[in-house]
């Protein structure tokens, strides 16, 4: 078997060699073990699938979110030559009983369905007589509320999974997962015991900025910075399709070549407009969140958040398109509060758990924006991974940073951690360090404690700064089952025992840079 899938990624897809996890990732599946795969954007998750969907006997069944994806992904698979279809919404009833004729027949390697086709009754009666080889369950994220968008549907997969045939290996991969949306993804598809391929989601060549959004003055920036990288491919995200045209606008009577891209244009609109930027006719792509999924533009030199986005997951997955190629990638965020409020205004409708979900997802964008810490930290220790040292690649490791002493702040805050049990979360932790009162602190007599009030001549804005950098220094971490409860890690409690003399970073003040700017 080793022998044959080693020449059938060679003669079918070309590559004389496994990336990365590829090969021992492909073997488990082959195995028929349940596999877990949490890989960047780029790193190349298809082929884990595609691969073995090849090799083995039957249809692999890939679950995708998007049908526009999908239809790519055929459409590639196909001028392979791997006989690859799609089940979903789009297909007329005639089209769609040809394929099921292709995958009864056996012909059918890879058969990719939308959720919302998979829990169709004819669907599952019709995949139960189908001979399947796995079940690939792509983008898996969104099975998990804290993901960065979260598909109801997907959380169905399991059951009818288990209905199409028992003990049918499962492969999910994704290419953002806190530890917490890694535990929702293997709780929900009952694959706890799943083995797990986690790849490093450190991006070596992008360089991480984030700038003070600035009436007017951000404007000139976003030129400037064009022009000096003058016929390279760049994305710039905002978060609405009307700032989009705005601002495609503006780069236009500025002499650059971009064009908008957003989910009210014209299909065959934004189709050209893609193609162009795909095909180098146009530099910049002026974009909303739409676009990118499934892109593969290797030479892409910036990506640019005019608007802050929803969350640091959907942050790493658009930055992560710049640079694939491994060269130079430079990630520009304009950064003000208010775009944070604003987003959370936005969210004022949803139901009440989903909207505090969505509030702390925003407040780690907003942690992430204003930190002084190396950001290359800050985003990894997100994802789970600890860097060890400052990246050097960052505009925080880049200028000069304003430092404070961190020994006594940092035991305070341990101290709070420790003495409230291990069983709240930030905002909490500062109230008792700064012996604020409340309902909480009342009946939980947190008021009694020697660490209540001990911190009140710092700023709030000081300690949660401080209890931040404790967990990016591995002191404090997040309660998985809790998630927001601090827990103290072994590393914490070491230095409770052994202090020692530590420098903690300032936060940015973009607040007062806004102000200032503005007023001149
Ligand atoms: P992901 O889904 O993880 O974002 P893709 O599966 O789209 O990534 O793969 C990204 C790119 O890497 C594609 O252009 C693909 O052809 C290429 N690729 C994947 N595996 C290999 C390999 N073993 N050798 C060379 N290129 C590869
Ligand atoms: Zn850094």
């Amino acid at each position: 078997m080793e022998e044959k899938v080693k020449s059938e990624l060679k003669k079918i897809f070309g590559f004389s060699q496994f990336r990365g996890n590829q090969e021992p990732i492909v073997d488990n599946l082959l195995k028929d073990r349940n596999t877990f795969v949490i890989m960047p954007t780029g790193a190349g998750k298809s082929l884990c699938y595609q691969l073995p969907a090849v090799v083995s006997e039957g249809t692999a069944i890939v679950i995708s979110p998007l049908i526009a994806l999908m239809k790519n992904q055929v459409d590639q698979l196909n001028a392979i030559g791997v006989n690859a279809h799609f089940l979903n919404s789009t297909l007329t009833k005639s089209e769609s009983n040809r394929v099921k004729s292709e995958v009864l027949a056996g012909r059918t390697k890879l058969l990719y369905v939308a959720p919302e086709s998979l829990t169709k009754e004819d669907n599952i009666e019709f995949l139960k007589s189908a001979k399947i080889s796995f079940v690939a369950i792509d983008e898996a994220h969104c099975i998990s509320e804290w993901g960065h968008d979260f598909r109801p549907e997907y959380r169905k997969i399991k059951s009818i999974v288990a209905q199409i045939a028992p003990e049918l290996p499962i492969i999910a991969l994704t290419a953002t997962a806190t530890p917490k949306v890694q535990q929702d993804i293997q709780r929900n598809l009952q694959m706890e015991s799943a083995d797990l391929f986690k790849s490093s989601f450190n991006r070596t060549n992008l360089f991480y900025e984030v700038r003070a959004k600035v009436k007017n003055e951000t404007k000139k920036q976003l030129i400037k910075f064009i022009k000096s990288h003058k016929g390279k491919s760049g994305i710039i995200y905002c978060l609405s399709r009307k700032k989009v045209e705005e601002i495609a606008d503006l780069l236009r009577v500025n002499q650059i070549n971009a064009a908008p891209y957003h989910a009210g244009l014209e299909s065959s609109v934004r189709m050209k407009n893609q193609d162009d930027f795909l095909n180098e006719e146009v530099d910049v792509i002026v974009a909303t969140i739409a676009f990118g999924m499934g892109i593969d533009k290797p030479d892409v030199r910036y990506v640019i958040h005019y608007d802050v986005p929803k969350s640091l997951e959907g942050y790493y997955q658009e930055t992560g398109r710049a640079g694939r190629d491994g060269l130079e990638g430079h990630c520009l965020m304009f950064y003000r509060y208010e775009d944070i409020v604003k987003l959370d205004k936005f969210n004022k409708d949803k139901a009440v758990t989903e909207r505090e979900n969505a509030k702390i997802l925003l407040q780690e964008m907003a942690a992430y924006a204003e930190t002084g810490v190396c950001r290359r930290k800050f985003i990894l220790n997100y994802f789970g991974e600890t860097l060890e040292e400052d990246c050097g690649y960052c505009d925080n490791c880049k200028r000069e940073r304003e430092t404070f002493e961190g020994l006594e702040l940092l035991q305070t805050v341990l101290e709070a951690v420790k003495q409230t049990h291990e069983r709240f979360g930030l905002d909490h932790l500062v109230n008792v360090i700064k012996g604020e009162t409340n309902d909480y602190i009342e009946s939980y007599k947190h008021d009694e404690l020697p660490v209540y009030g001990k911190g009140k001549d710092e700023t709030s804005k000081t300690w949660t700064s401080v209890i931040r950098q404790a967990l990016v220094m591995n002191f404090l971490e997040k309660d998985i089952e809790n998630y927001g409860v601090l827990k103290i890690t072994p590393k914490g409690f070491d230095f409770l025992e052994n202090p020692f003399e530590v420098d903690l970073y300032k936060d940015h003040d973009y607040e007062h840079e806004i102000q200032n700017e503005q007023t001149e």
